[in-house]
């Protein structure tokens, strides 16, 4: 392990959390063993962790250099609070279910499943990180808009085992910046200069059920709560008076418990060869996507495990994963139709045109800036989700600090690279036409 974490922050950190899995999968080469060892260390390291004010990365100061108390406060009663949750039956029935299908026992399995899903209460919530997101998707050659659909029904057969679909299944798959895309689509992100990107976004995100296997918990922490802390909003009084929510209330154990059913998904394919067939690691990840599609759910949102985040990575305290984002959204086949995409999940989008590098024009940041500022001081919302949201710190500020880093360990920001310059275009095409609604 690089680091000990300190803080719950360290914890939930996605790079750590592949670190731990990756360690428990060198260990043992039984995918079900690794399991189980991730799962003890997972609890160790929770048990151990400190106040985020003793965190040397985490930890935030006033400009007077004194603790931030209500930021502190706010991390720490939410560590209390997951402490204390029901994590570690997910990890005793989620091995369960891997066994039973390893061995042949594939109805068993999805029970488990759905019992501990249902057990939870997963099968509830909607993910309130669909509203006002802009998605993104790529694809190599010059395009227009219908081809970046999802790969059409008459070509299943080009369609491989994926980590939440079963070969043969067309999914539409959107992700959350154009580095991940790029990654996603097997393409050097340094070279996409023949590749078209466009943006997807939801028309009416409530329409919509998403599961969230994304690390929703450590991106209100880190984004929103740092975000609002370091305006020097009164978090403590607002939880008190009944404002937002209070630290550690069920949304936050709800993302929590996500959180760790998407750790026993994200377990890397260790090795891959031409002659490999079968995935232990994309067991648990397809039987809960069989369960989701059962659930009603319209899709899965969960964190890519493919991006080099050697490579690219968050320089600064700041650090935000959402740049690994993706969404995989079913697709319905109606055996009795003409058609070669599901049109009607293809409705729901608002879908742009694709551009490629050659048509970036520059960005104008101030005006995005002054949109932020408009919208967060008019806070006429209850969530500190939604008010980050629609002041755009899911846009702009979850890149602010990505790097890039060459073999001499040179950094460039993420906005200067080719992956950066086109997603900062499309976002402010897309700021120009959306937020001037609100
Ligand atoms: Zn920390």
């Amino acid at each position: 392990m690089k680091h000990q974490p300190h803080c719950l922050l360290c914890f939930l950190d996605d790079d750590f959390q592949a670190d731990l899995r990756l360690a428990a999968q060198n260990l043992s080469p039984r995918h079900e063993r690794a399991l189980e060892v991730y799962a003890l260390r997972f609890e160790a390291t929770l048990d151990k962790l400190e106040s985020v004010s003793k965190c040397p990365i985490h930890q935030l100061k006033d400009a007077s250099d004194k603790d931030n108390e209500h930021f502190t406060w706010w991390i720490d009663e939410v560590l209390k609070a997951v402490r204390s949750s029901h994590y570690q039956q997910v990890f005793a029935e989620m091995r369960k279910a891997y066994i039973a299908s390893i061995t042949g026992r594939f109805g068993e399995s999805f029970s488990v499943v759905e019992k501990l899903m249902l057990d939870l209460g997963i099968d509830q919530p909607r993910s309130d990180r669909l509203d006002k997101v802009l998605y993104f998707r790529g694809r190599k050659g010059r395009f227009g808009r219908e081809d970046l659909y999802h790969i059409p029904f008459t070509k299943r057969h080009c369609i491989s085992n994926q980590r939440y679909s079963v070969t043969g299944q067309p999914l539409l798959y959107l992700g959350l910046s154009i580095l991940d895309v790029a990654f996603e689509l097997g393409a050097d992100p340094q070279a996409i200069d023949d590749y078209s990107f466009n943006t997807y976004f939801l028309k009416d995100a409530n329409a919509v059920r998403v599961l969230d296997l994304g690390n929703s918990l450590f991106q209100i922490l880190r984004n929103n709560v740092v975000g609002l802390a370091r305006e020097g909003m009164d978090l403590k009084g607002m939880a008190t008076k009944g404002t937002v929510d209070p630290p550690g209330a069920k949304n936050d154990v709800d993302a929590f418990i996500r959180f760790t059913i998407a750790a026993t998904c994200s377990f890397r394919r260790r090795s891959v060869t031409t002659l490999d067939a079968f995935a232990p690691e994309y067991v648990l990840p397809q039987t809960l996507a069989h369960w989701a599609r059962q659930a009603k759910f319209d899709g899965i949102l969960y964190t890519s495990t493919r991006v080099d985040t050697r490579k690219w990575r968050v320089q600064k305290g700041l650090k935000l994963n959402r740049y690994l984002e993706n969404i995989a959204f079913f697709t319905d086949y109606d055996p009795s139709s003409d058609a070669d995409h599901d049109l009607k999940l293809l409705q729901q989008f608002e879908i742009s045109p694709p551009i490629q590098i050659s048509d970036i024009k520059n960005v104008a940041d101030e005006v995005m800036d002054a949109h932020r500022i408009e919208v967060a001081k008019d806070g006429k919302s209850n969530s500190l989700t939604h008010i980050g949201q629609r002041a755009g710190y899911d846009l702009d500020a979850a890149f602010g600090d990505l790097v890039h880093v060459d073999e001499y360990g040179n950094e460039t920001p993420y906005a200067e690279t080719k992956p950066g310059r086109l997603q900062r275009y499309l976002q402010f095409l897309f700021l120009m036409s959306r937020l001037v609604e609100y």
